[in-house]
């Protein structure tokens, strides 16, 4: 690991000043973080601690409905809030499946956001063709080893995938990120902030350099959703793929449907052409919706060892729509 500079900013306009400076990182929980310094992913001349920040880690309701909660938060508290639990139980199971317990009380929702992918090559110890972590080095998985890989909207410069759960349910829930930076404070979708890699995979998101989280903001609440996540065990692990589901209903006609996959690209992918065929179907049509959700994948493309995530994928999909309609996990 080599040596940085370490400080701590104390209020939010010093952090976008501090955190503005070349090659300097933010620091909130620090579990990924500390990874990235550990296997040379991140080499910055300065960490900027964000944890003695003040109210960023509040969760409290909007004036005019809906929910804020502060990029500070932690995951689990987030998770057991009671507003959140109640009205987003998308956004709480996403995070109850996310890592684990003792890595939720630490992490940040805020944090969880930047995670990067699980991709191998991307994460070896020694050095690997690999266009995100060494700009035109080439990409590995692309003939290699990706059965966990894209299926939608990935580059032959990438095929990794973001492996975020609460994202995915933040991109269902049309969720808007608050961030400051020193030209002004900015709102970004959900669905708008993680890039598809293109010809630059090492651009992830659409932050500008030195540019903070403060909060996440969710519209009116969403009783009937509900996260599905797909692994090889049920317990501490990544997404094979996963599907965060919206409804609103009348009765049990859907009238809105949101749904995102995640785990399948390199950012949290709305299905919507499924959306909108989704409305006036009965919630409890299995073969409408499956037929449905079965259409809306024209635009997947399997890599040598990863067709089976198209099948996963529409399964988790149609479940995760069930779930929702009958607000269980
Ligand atoms: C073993 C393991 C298993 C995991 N499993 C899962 C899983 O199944 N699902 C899942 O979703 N996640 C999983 N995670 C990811 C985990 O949830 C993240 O490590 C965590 O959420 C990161 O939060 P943090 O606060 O520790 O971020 P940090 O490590 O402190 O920060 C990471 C980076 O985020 C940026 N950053 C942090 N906060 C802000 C902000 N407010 N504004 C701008 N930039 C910011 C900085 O660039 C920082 O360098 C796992 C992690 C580990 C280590
Ligand atoms: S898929 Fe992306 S992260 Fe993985 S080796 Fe290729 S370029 Fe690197």
């Amino acid at each position: 690991m080599d040596p940085f500079a370490y400080g701590y900013a104390t209020d939010v306009k010093e952090a976008i000043t501090e955190g503005g400076a070349p090659n300097t990182v933010f620091l909130a929980g620090g579990t990924e973080l500390l990874n990235w310094l550990r296997l040379g992913i991140a080499k910055p001349a300065r960490v900027i601690d964000l944890t003695r920040l003040k109210g960023l880690a509040n969760i409290a309701r909007l004036p005019h409905g809906g929910l804020r909660i502060g990029a500070l938060a932690r995951l689990n508290d987030i998770a057991l809030n009671e507003h959140v639990a109640r009205d987003y139980p998308v956004l709480s199971q996403a995070i109850l499946k996310s890592a684990s317990a003792q890595l939720r009380n630490l992490a940040t929702i805020g944090g969880n956001l930047f995670q990067k992918t699980r991709c191998g090559y991307f994460r070896a110890e020694e050095s690997l063709p690999c266009n995100k972590r060494n700009p035109g080095s080439g990409c590995s998985a692309l003939n290699g080893i990706n059965d966990r890989h894209a299926i939608f909207g990935w580059s032959e410069a990438c095929v990794a995938t973001q492996p975020s759960d609460p994202a995915t349910a933040l991109a269902a829930l049309d969720a808007v990120f608050v961030t400051a930076h020193k030209e002004g404070e900015r709102r970004i979708k959900a669905v708008d902030f993680h890039t598809l890699p293109g010809s630059t995979p090492h651009i992830e998101n659409t932050l500008r350099n030195g540019e903070l989280i403060v909060g996440i903001e969710l519209p009116a609440a969403a009783p009937h959703s509900a996260y599905l996540k797909l692994r090889e065990r049920e317990s501490y692990e990544y997404a094979i793929v996963s599907a965060a589901v919206a409804l609103d209903l009348d009765a049990d006609r859907i009238t809105r449907a949101r749904i995102a996959l995640g785990s399948v690209a390199h950012r949290p992918w709305r299905l919507a052409e499924a959306e909108h065929s989704l409305v006036n179907v009965s919630a409890s049509d299995n073969a409408a919706i499956r037929k449905i959700i079965g259409a809306s994948f024209g635009d997947a493309k399997p890599l040598t060892h990863n067709a089976y995530k198209i099948m996963l994928a529409k399964n988790a999909a149609a479940r995760a729509i069930r779930l929702a309609a009958r607000n269980l996990s």
